[in-house]
């Protein structure tokens, strides 16, 4: 068993952003900038968004981080988006899910300009993902792309099952592994909560992405043995004997399940940091594509 480390793959890709942006910064042009915003006081949002501001500072990026409470009406904040669509300082916008109740999820998404969409939620980026046409990929499946590129892994013919069929991750990333092309070219099974004998998809699979949210649902009797598995899944798990009083689980039984695969992501240090860095590679990109 290998793993793919996201930790690691992810501080490269990182490292690499860092030095363009000190390149660009060189040659006298504009600094990339990401505007985050936060509503409410969801403890896991609050990590995340405090995660992707850490890592921009750290690559160069500038960023701002417009914190709401959580009775925030849903006009102030789409005022708001409007305001940061406008602003030609801002290269990249993302709005941290989930909202609040008032607020539509539908309403945000389609309100930040496609082209600052560094989320890649937006209906216009999704539609060119389908079409497999250049735009911002959402950055959970972009980054696992992106970890299946870093250690080389081969993906041409294989079978591929994907577990949850959200828009910002199970969908894309379907669409993604069974595009032509590096990293693609997989024969691609969607599953999802109505899939009928999901264990038996998951063993006829070569590579599994695990992304319903159901902490170690994915056990080793369910697994090809030299199968890749991603591991998407975060959920807070209570457990007293820690500090923070929880401890984060995957969607994978990862001790039973690891002895059996060619590769597999740890929870924590898999999708997370690779998340954050596709993140920051779509911020740059939408920088750089005012340059044209
Ligand atoms: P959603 O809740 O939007 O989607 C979950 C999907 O899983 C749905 O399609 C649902 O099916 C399916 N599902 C749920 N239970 C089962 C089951 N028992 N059997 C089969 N399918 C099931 O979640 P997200 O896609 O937003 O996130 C998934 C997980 O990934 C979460 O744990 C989330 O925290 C994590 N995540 C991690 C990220 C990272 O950076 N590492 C980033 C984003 C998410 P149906 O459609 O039928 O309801």
């Amino acid at each position: 068993m290998q793993l793919l480390d996201g930790k690691k793959a992810g501080q490269a890709i990182r490292d690499e952003i860092r030095l363009q942006v000190a390149q660009r910064l060189a040659e006298g042009k504009k600094q990339p900038h990401l505007a985050a915003i936060l509503i409410g006081h969801n403890g896991a949002s609050a990590t995340y968004v405090g995660a992707k501001v850490k890592a921009c500072e750290e690559a160069g990026i500038h960023s701002t981080l417009l914190h709401y409470e959580s009775d925030l009406p849903e006009h102030e904040l789409l005022e708001k988006i409007e305001s940061l669509n406008n602003d030609t300082e801002v290269d990249g916008i993302l709005v941290q899910l989930p909202l609040p109740k008032q607020i539509r999820e539908t309403a945000v998404i389609h309100a930040i300009d496609p082209k600052k969409d560094v989320d890649g939620f937006h209906p216009v980026n999704q539609g060119l993902l389908m079409q497999g046409q250049p735009g911002f990929i959402p950055a959970t499946p972009y980054g696992i792309i992106l970890l299946l590129k870093q250690y080389g892994v081969e993906t041409a013919g294989k079978e591929a099952v994907v577990i949850g069929r959200s828009n910002i991750v199970g969908r894309p990333m379907s669409v993604l592994l069974s595009q032509p092309g590096e990293t693609g070219n997989c024969t691609v099974t969607l599953c999802h909560s109505k899939t009928k004998n999901l264990a038996e998809h998951i063993r006829r699979a070569d590579i599994v992405v695990a992304a319903l949210g159901q902490p170690e649902f994915v056990k080793a009797d369910m697994i090809k043995p030299g199968s890749i598995v991603i591991d998407v899944g975060i959920t807070r798990v209570e457990n007293p004997s820690k500090k923070s009083g929880f401890e984060l689980k995957g969607d994978v039984d990862f001790s039973s399940v690891a002895p059996l695969c060619s590769w597999i992501t740890p929870v924590p240090g898999g999708v997370g940091p690779m998340t954050i860095a596709a993140l920051l590679q779509n911020t740059l990109q939408a920088c750089l594509q005012k340059d044209l």
